[in-house]
């Protein structure tokens, strides 16, 4: 029996376990992996204490935090993920991982974060990982020389066009909406490249090709009229989805599925249990905010534990 299951190893699950091990609460951190979403990032330049930073420095880093503090209180299940989170008549929580391993723990924190979410028009399926991708740092380079273009215009797609610019011949992003999302310096720095192109208020409407990925048909919703840039690679920025599928029915969610949280504390609608980062209903997800909310969490459930 833990005092503590963490379910997580992105910013937030990373800080609570660090929380967790100054101040000596019996716990145990699952997950996928260390380091969360921003892994596959290039550089990011907001991690406080840090002008730039790549996604797998920052992973390496929070490990290293993390193995230097753990002791003999925070214990590490990697690799595994959770299929289930249950509570029983006593109060106490069981966790299933989808490996058959079962844990119990008398607190939880859901800090499970996000994942990408999937284009859903015609062709993205057939053509994912032949010419439609969802990770720009990762399959940037097999586009060297090609026409490419960015679906999503909020940070992580700027950033995306950024990256692909470095090897790209052009990069046109396509918006849905009239306004961007993104931040006004992210934005500019792409604006400025001679071989960007950003086209605002456009629906991708359909991937085509033959055996690859040749073009994207796309409505200019001003016009209506439809268009189709020929290009090869189409790289998906089109927002993230909570992981919380492993919680439905036991925790209050939001109608995206985001974990309610009491923004206080952390608290879910389930006493003992609390959620952190992405994965909450914080209306703004970032790595400082994940790492900054779990430590918040740690804090209102270490108080919680000494008064049972
Ligand atoms: C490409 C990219 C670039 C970004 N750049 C920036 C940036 O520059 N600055 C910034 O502040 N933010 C950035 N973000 C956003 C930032 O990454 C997130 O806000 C942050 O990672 C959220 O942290 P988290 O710990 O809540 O969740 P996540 O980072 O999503 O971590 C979730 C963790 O839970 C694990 N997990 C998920 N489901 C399960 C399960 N069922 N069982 C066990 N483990 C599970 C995952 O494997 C992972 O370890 C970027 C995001 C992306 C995608």
């Amino acid at each position: 029996m833990y005092d503590l299951i963490i379910i997580g190893g992105g910013p937030a699950g990373v800080a609570a376990g660090v929380y967790a091990a100054r101040k000596q609460l019996k716990t145990l951190l699952i997950a996928k992996e260390i380091g969360g979403q921003s892994i596959v990032s290039d550089g990011i330049e907001n991690w406080i204490g840090t002008p730039k930073i790549s996604g797998a420095d920052l992973a390496s880093a929070l490990r290293a935090h993390l193995d230097a503090v753990k002791g003999d209180f925070v214990e590490l299940a990697l690799g595994e993920q959770v299929a289930a989170l249950t509570q029983d008549p006593g109060g106490r929580f069981a966790v299933q991982t989808k490996s058959g391993k079962d844990f119990t723990a008398r607190t939880v924190l859901i800090s499970s974060g996000a994942s990408r979410r999937k284009l859903a028009i015609p062709g993205a399926g057939t053509f994912e990982n032949k010419g439609v991708t969802y990770c720009a740092s990762c399959d940037g380079p097999l586009f060297a020389g090609q026409d490419v273009a960015v679906v999503g215009g909020g940070n992580a797609g700027f950033e995306s066009a950024l990256q692909l610019l470095a090897y790209a011949k052009s990069v046109t992003l396509i918006h849905r909406h009239a306004e961007l999302k993104a931040d006004a310096v992210t934005v500019e720095k792409a604006r400025a490249h001679p071989n960007m192109r950003i086209i605002l208020h456009a629906e991708p409407i359909e991937i085509i090709g033959e055996q690859f990925v040749s073009g994207l048909r796309y409505t200019d919703k001003s016009t209506n009229e439809s268009h189709e840039l020929s290009i090869s690679g189409i790289f998906v920025e089109a927002g993230v989805i909570p992981n919380t599928d492993f919680i439905e029915g036991l925790v209050e969610l939001d109608p995206v599925k985001h974990v309610v949280t009491d923004a206080r504390t952390g608290r879910t609608s389930v006493e003992g249990v609390w959620a952190a980062g992405d994965c909450t209903d914080e209306l703004y997800h970032q790595n400082n905010i994940a790492a900054g909310d779990a430590v918040k969490a740690v804090e209102d459930l270490y108080l919680w534990i000494k008064k049972q």
